[in-house]
């Protein structure tokens, strides 16, 4: 894997590939990010760009340290991961010894001062066969504070041939001071398009490819894992919503499974659900304009767009595209969600 194997984030890759190729890597970076968009993928190219025996601004992916690493045989590079651990913890084996909490249980969710000691014991040995020592730290949040302190001794003096990249999607969760003396790179979530591409790279029609972009939220990972079975089910389940919201039948269905559940249970559910009304709304738009059938959103449900277009004018349609769009942002503002649905609703059926 190289840097062209990461979708979107260009931004974020031209930084590092411009910081390689002048050799001026910091040796303590903190990528954050939301999930799934490419944050340990890109802290892995930078770990055999630095080693890369025949690149210098990326992996070449075939030399013997390119390879290596991909093996995970190459003792310069280590990913600390609290899934590792995990499996680490239950076989009793490996360099970390299980943490153990105050009252001797073992902490399975969290990497602790054990993983610490053992970084800090090799992070200022020189490299044994490659050019740096490159440590990965995934979830790097879940650091107990004791381990992040430990940590915070290392990162107070680097050693020039170590880089330590800690990898997270909840910086906000990660002690002041250790992210102060980080450099920080932002990951973006990946562009319904730029996913939309990857997917279809991947062997996705398009057809397919342009409906499991819309369902993901930037999240590319996700999006290649997504079931289709599963995703038909869920357009089955909003288009019978959409439908009852315009056609003034049941309309209280869209209430009852959205208005009265907590956040988190509904949150990516609904933020789905509004991504395929708007999916159906744009088909509508389309139609009324006469557009060309082949790019509608939906080709496999045209029988029924026909059917129900007429049933929300083009003013109307416009209108509930814009009100789609408020909801999907104040989502992601953080509203409260009841007010945020009876008020999508209201306006919706008013
Ligand atoms: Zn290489």
């Amino acid at each position: 894997m190289a840097f062209q194997d990461i979708a979107g984030n260009s931004r974020v890759k031209k930084i590092l590939k411009l910081a390689l190729e002048r050799q001026r890597v910091p040796n303590s970076m903190l990528f954050c990010g939301p999930e799934g968009v490419g944050k340990r993928k890109a802290a892995f190219v930078m770990a055999k760009a630095l080693n890369c025996l025949n690149k210098r601004n990326d992996a070449c992916d075939e030399c013997e340290n390119c390879r290596a690493i991909d093996n995970e045989s190459f003792p310069d590079v280590l990913v600390i991961d609290v899934k590792d651990l995990k499996v680490k913890q239950n076989s009793r084996q490996g360099e970390s010894e299980p943490d153990e909490t105050d009252d001797g249980k073992t902490n399975r969710d969290t990497i602790g001062i054990g993983a610490m000691r053992g970084l800090k014991g090799i992070v200022y040995l020189r490299p044994m066969v490659g050019r740096k020592r490159v440590f990965i730290i995934n979830e790097a949040e879940k650091m107990t504070e004791d381990a992040a302190n430990s940590h915070l001794k290392i990162l107070e003096e680097p050693p020039l041939f170590s880089h330590i990249i800690l990898v997270s999607h909840n910086p906000a969760l990660l002690l002041p001071t250790i992210k102060s003396r980080c450099q920080t790179l932002n990951f973006l979530p990946v562009a319904k398009e730029e996913i939309e591409q990857a997917l279809r790279e991947r062997g996705f029609e398009d057809e397919k490819a342009r409906i499991m972009a819309l369902l993901v939220h930037g999240n590319l990972e996700q999006a290649i894992s997504q079931d289709w079975d599963a995703i038909q089910q869920k357009r089955e389940g909003a288009w019978g919503l959409f439908r009852a919201l315009i056609g003034r039948e049941e309309t209280s269905l869209f209430l009852e499974k959205y208005a009265f559940q907590p956040r988190k249970v509904i949150k990516e559910d609904l933020e789905q659900t509004l991504e395929l009304f708007s999916s159906f709304c744009r088909d509508f738009v389309l139609m009324k304009e006469n557009g060309d059938p082949r790019l509608l959103f939906n080709p496999d449900y045209e029988p029924r767009l026909r059917e129900s277009e007429p049933l929300l004018g083009f003013e109307q349609a416009l209108k509930f595209l814009a009100l789609i769009d408020l909801a999907r942002a104040s989502i992601d503002q953080h509203l409260n969600m009841s007010l945020l649905v009876s008020s999508f609703y209201s306006q919706v059926t008013g």
